[in-house]
């Protein structure tokens, strides 16, 4: 198979072209620029979980009473991994995107050696996390959160961003049982009707796209593969290609087959098979149509973008540090954000990575 997957996507050189025509990029911070944070602005309370490239710490800002998810990257780990362009991604998407569905950027600062995102916490953990103690949703339930992460790609897919790593582990909720998507480190910016294509080849094997898998250059509709993907395993409670080695995944992926005898509604086995289809060209990739598909018949759109739409299940907590929500895997770890400075990269500094949203100072 010819994918090159979790190789480098960018060379420096492109890494430098994102930054100078990037005009958010392109100044130190924003207008409150005067208002930077650092690490000792936090109290570190536990780990919550690990992303490919860093980890994710439940932190209190000291002085307040209120609680974020802060993502720690190391420069020197992004830097080897030539992951610079897609961090910077990471963190204008979170910056820019405003929208129900997707995590909200509070903070972010660096040191000379790390890189800081603070984000808002969603105590109710992954998606993943209750699929797994559920086994399978409710086709209602499923319902929901497909219709969230519809609205959630609508906003990316409007700015021109493709989110390329929809998994059930980048599903967070909230405590109201609402959705909001997380990680953006795969996503690509830029995406246009003029420019549809990239060729980088990322994502989560179980995950990938035929024509990310093919190298044949891909766009928005790999989102809806994404989504249909999801859909499946939320049915179900099994990812639709799952196979115990890469090649039989990739094998399954590009023969579509997939098992839809058990479980499913015929309009969830209509819906799944418009949106696992290998040609992206003939898979159901377009807002509208899905909308109005039958196995969302009865939604009120507007609604479900307002929230005024009861979730099917609410998360609970104790309180604000009960993590029961979290695999333990994580948070019985060690939450220490550790001081050493090896790993500093000599006068590596990342312009424009300062971000403070001034209604959360206090
Ligand atoms: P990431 O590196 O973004 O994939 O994050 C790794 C893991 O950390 C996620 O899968 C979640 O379990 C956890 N996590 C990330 N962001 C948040 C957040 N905003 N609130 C709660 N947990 C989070």
């Amino acid at each position: 198979m010819g994918c090159p997957c979790f190789k480098s996507e960018e060379s420096s050189e492109q890494v430098s072209l994102i930054q100078k025509e990037s005009p958010s990029l392109s100044r130190e911070s924003t207008s409150v620029s005067d208002l930077k944070l650092s690490p000792d602005d936090f109290q570190m309370v536990k780990m919550l979980g690990k992303g490919s490239f860093g980890k994710v710490i439940l932190v209190l800002k000291k002085g307040t009473e209120k609680y974020y998810a802060m993502k720690v990257l190391k420069k020197s780990v992004i830097k080897e991994k030539d992951q610079i362009s897609h961090t910077l991604n990471e963190r204008m998407i979170l910056e820019d995107v405003r929208c129900p569905f997707i995590v909200p950027l509070r903070f972010s600062f660096q040191t000379d050696e790390k890189l800081y995102m603070v984000m808002e916490y969603m105590s109710g953990g992954e998606l993943f996390f209750h699929l797994k103690k559920s086994g399978r949703f409710t086709e209602a339930r499923a319902r929901f959160y497909a219709a969230e992460i519809i609205l959630a790609l609508e906003c990316l897919h409007s700015k021109g961003i493709v989110y390329r790593d929809l998994k059930p582990e980048n599903v967070l909720l909230g405590l109201d049982g609402h959705i909001k998507l997380t990680d953006f480190g795969l996503s690509k910016m830029g995406l246009s009707l003029e420019n549809p294509k990239t060729y980088t080849c990322c994502g989560t094997p179980e995950y990938l796209a035929p024509e990310i898998i093919k190298n044949e250059g891909h766009g928005q509709a790999v989102d809806f593969w994404g989504l249909g993907v999801l859909l499946y395993e939320m049915i179900s409670g099994t990812a639709p290609f799952w196979a115990k080695t890469r090649d039989e995944m990739y094998h399954n992926v590009l023969h579509n087959e997939v098992d839809m005898k058990l479980y499913f509604s015929k309009a969830a086995k209509d819906l799944l098979s418009k949106l696992l289809q290998v040609d992206p060209n003939k898979r159901l990739a377009n807002f509208k149509e899905i909308k109005e598909h039958a196995f969302f018949k009865g939604i009120d759109w507007d609604a479900y973008m307002r929230k005024s739409v009861n979730a099917p299940f609410k998360p609970r907590i104790a309180n604000s540090v009960d993590l029961r929500n979290f695999d333990a895997q994580f948070t019985n770890e060690p939450a220490g954000d550790s001081l050493e400075t090896k790993g500093v990269i000599e006068g590596h500094k990342f312009p424009g990575f300062t971000y403070t949203d001034p209604n959360y100072l206090a």
